[in-house]
């Protein structure tokens, strides 16, 4: 999937973003300045007007297929709800160079953050297994920390991937539809570590969404920011429907393996989970 001409352009884009953290502060997955966002663009894009203040940057790891091309990242210990009112001053804009060893991070006067997001790596990890995969030209990445999912990773049964997609996707028929891959589960792995963003990569190769255990999410689209969005409030309100159930005794029956293969065979979703 690749984005065609007209691109959308800088203002959009970061209006975007905003929305998505809006969302995300909406349903509860991102208290404080938990979460962040970043987008890959694989078309110029100037943004001297917005971002007028230059400085080099060494990328956390080498990105030679996103050379030439451009992310627009949260700045980190900002808030993702407010980054609407004020993108430029949330937001950081990275021109990759040949190579992409290195890149042009363009801020604003009004920037309020020192670095981008300490998940960078795992952002941009992604971003290039992605980009080298199926060749997109755009790609975004989204991390939040919604309440219901994250609790339940932190049973031990749920951290089992095959055990949770089949308990999130019982709950409601478009589930399987919206998550036909399942969701993906890591274990707990150090926030901003290279062992968290290669468990990453690898997970999101199979999935749109991946727990990460006892911390939260990482969502992925290349079609847009809100789908990323879309799929963690998907698996969040199915986390919820469990996590209610959990609560209630388990009376709820849920969907049967033969209904929800049913609803995929009627929506032409090939799955693997039920
Ligand atoms: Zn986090």
């Amino acid at each position: 999937m690749s984005i065609h001409e007209p691109f959308p352009d800088l203002d959009e884009m970061t209006a975007v973003i905003g929305e998505a953290g809006r969302r995300l502060s909406e349903i509860g997955a991102s208290e404080g300045a938990a979460g962040n966002i970043s987008v890959y663009l694989g078309w110029p894009m100037e943004a001297r007007r917005r971002f007028p203040n230059v400085e080099t940057i060494e990328l956390p790891l080498a990105v030679p297929e996103l050379a030439c091309g451009c992310l627009l990242v949260t700045g980190s210990g900002r808030r993702l709800r407010e980054a609407i009112q004020n993108p430029a001053a949330n937001l950081g804009f990275v021109a990759i160079d040949e190579g992409g060893r290195t890149g042009r991070l363009h801020t604003s006067p009004l920037r309020l953050f020192d670095r981008l997001t300490s998940e960078f790596n795992s952002h941009l990890a992604v971003h290039r297994d992605q980009v080298r995969l199926t060749g997109t030209n755009f790609h975004a990445v989204v991390h939040a920390q919604p309440v219901s999912l994250t609790y339940l990773s932190h049973i031990p049964a749920y951290r089992n991937e095959d055990y949770l997609s089949r308990r999130l996707l019982r709950w409601q028929p478009e589930a399987i539809v919206n998550l036909p891959e399942g969701v993906g589960c890591l274990p707990f792995l150090v926030p901003g570590s290279a062992g968290l963003m290669a468990a990453t990569i690898e997970s999101l190769r199979a999935h749109r969404i991946v727990v990460w255990g006892k911390h939260g999410v990482m969502a992925r689209s290349d079609q847009s920011v809100k789908r990323a969005v879309d799929r963690i409030e998907y698996a969040e309100t199915a986390a919820h429907y469990e996590y209610t159930n959990l609560q209630n005794g388990e009376k709820g029956q849920g969907l049967t393996d033969d209904e929800i293969r049913a609803v995929a065979k009627a929506f032409g979703i090939e799955q693997k989970i039920f």
